[in-house]
């Protein structure tokens, strides 16, 4: 690279999402200077997708059951946590001139819903700091001499910084910027990392065509679902899903899918069970069905009787072989507990998150990386994993402070990194 190299003199931050955006605060309050290096030509543009349907930025519950939902590197976020919870997220976002509320399932959004005010407001602030942005500017790895390659639309560029945070986010959306093609460049420098996953996302299962066609986005609401855990304890879950074309998708979904996932990883599929009429006791559909159906079509009775029709009885016939239909037993029982078994989660890039990523024990408590002085990483590229209900953007924002804040000290006493 014979270009001149991109000095900065204090903290380098790549990745401009929700974490990297909050390290560069945290760096910035402890009176260290900031460059921020963006592939995108802006940044926050997940974080700006989060907001159209409705930006859940946190949840009201409280720790430490807060906590429990980081079903993996649960004990690690509790540490970033402790500094920067939920209300003080919340603070935070009261600070920055976006009143929040609590939803009636106890998730927190702005008052607006939306993204964009926040991050507009928060980049002028960051920015009034003294934020130097460097939009398209790809952190692209590292040369075999060890040095930092960062592509800008100049051209090559070599990044000399007294400390750099990794805030690259995980796989989902690639064309939104996060691409995990940092995965190997870390574990080529002796990181430990696990390949990216999709998490928070649809299950395949192969419908027939009259159901596709005729049902697809259909909500199945509500439903109880039951299914194994990793450690074989038998669970059960209420909510909603939706039926879609290549399967199954929505919030009871992804409050479960880890261990959907691990089922697959073992077995080659996730076995689920749905009842249909959770609030219908075995017993009363039993009745229902089994008394004569005087001229009356399956359908009709499950209609009138039982208040079960569209897709729920749609699905109900897709499952049931012809024989079991005209079994009312085999019928109730099926409306209780209807097998599904998922062959696979959608991919990667479909998906609301990631799993994997840099492995948690391959970061201080400081998030910085052991195998890698003077580099920090924060947010979703780091190894934990969460449902939706705002846990995802509240451990993001809180580990970016975390690793920020780690990063100030390093570069106020450190030489410049090679
Ligand atoms: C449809 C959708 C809805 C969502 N809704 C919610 C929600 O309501 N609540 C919630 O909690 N979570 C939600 N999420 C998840 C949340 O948006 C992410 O967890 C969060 O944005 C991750 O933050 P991050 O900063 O770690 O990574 P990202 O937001 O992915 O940011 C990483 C940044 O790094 C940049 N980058 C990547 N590689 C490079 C490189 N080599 N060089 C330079 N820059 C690079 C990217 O362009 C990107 O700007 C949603 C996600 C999706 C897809």
């Amino acid at each position: 690279m014979a270009a001149p190299p991109l000095p900065c003199p204090g903290v380098a931050v790549i990745g401009g999402g929700p974490a990297g955006l909050m390290a560069a605060e945290a760096a910035l309050a402890a009176g260290v200077a900031v460059d921020l290096f963006e592939v995108k030509a802006s940044v926050g543009r997940k974080f700006l997708l989060a907001g159209r349907g409705g930006l859940n930025l946190t949840h009201g519950e409280p720790r430490p059951g807060f906590d429990r939902r980081y079903h993996r590197g649960g004990g690690r976020v509790a540490e970033w946590l402790d500094d920067f919870d939920a209300t003080a997220l919340r603070d935070w976002a009261h600070g920055l001139g976006i009143p929040t509320f609590v939803g009636s399932s106890g998730r927190v959004f702005p008052t607006d819903l939306k993204a964009a005010p926040l991050l507009r407001a928060w980049l002028a602030r960051l920015k009034a700091q003294g934020l130097r942005l460097h939009v398209r500017h790809r952190w692209a790895g590292f040369e075999d001499d060890g040095t930092v390659r960062i592509d800008t639309p100049q051209g090559p560029r070599r990044l000399e910084a007294a400390a750099v945070v990794l805030a690259l986010g995980g796989g989902s959306w690639p064309q939104l910027g996060s691409d995990g093609a940092w995965l190997p460049w870390l574990a080529g420098r002796g990181a430990p990392v696990q390949p990216l996953e999709a998490s928070n996302c649809g299950f395949e299962h192969a419908w027939s065509p009259h159901l596709r066609e005729r049902f697809a986005g259909a909500p199945l609401k509500p439903v109880v679902a039951h299914w194994s855990t990793i450690h074989g304890e038998a669970r059960h879950r209420q909510g909603e899903c939706v039926l879609s074309e290549y399967g199954l998708e929505g919030g009871l979904l992804y409050a479960i899918g880890a261990d959907l996932r691990e089922q697959q990883r073992r077995q080659g599929h996730a076995l689920l069970h749905l009842d249909l009429l959770p609030a219908t006791p075995l017993a009363t559909v039993e009745a229902a069905l089994a008394r004569p159906r005087e001229g009356r079509s399956l359908s009709e009775v499950l209609r009138r009787r039982l208040k079960l029709d569209g897709a729920k009885a749609a699905l109900l016939r897709e499952r049931l072989e012809p024989a079991a239909l005209a079994d009312p037993v085999r019928i109730a029982a099926a409306i209780k507990r209807l097998p599904l078994r998922l062959t696979a989660t959608r991919p990667i890039a479909e998906a609301i998150s990631t799993a994997g990523g840099l492995c948690l024990d391959g970061v201080d408590a400081g998030l910085g990386i052991r195998a890698l002085p003077g580099w920090f990483a924060c947010g979703e590229m780091l190894d934990w994993d969460a449902p939706t209900g705002g846990y995802l953007l509240t451990a993001c924002f809180a580990s970016g402070r975390h690793a920020g804040r780690a990063a100030a000290r390093h570069a106020a006493g450190a030489a410049t990194l090679p």
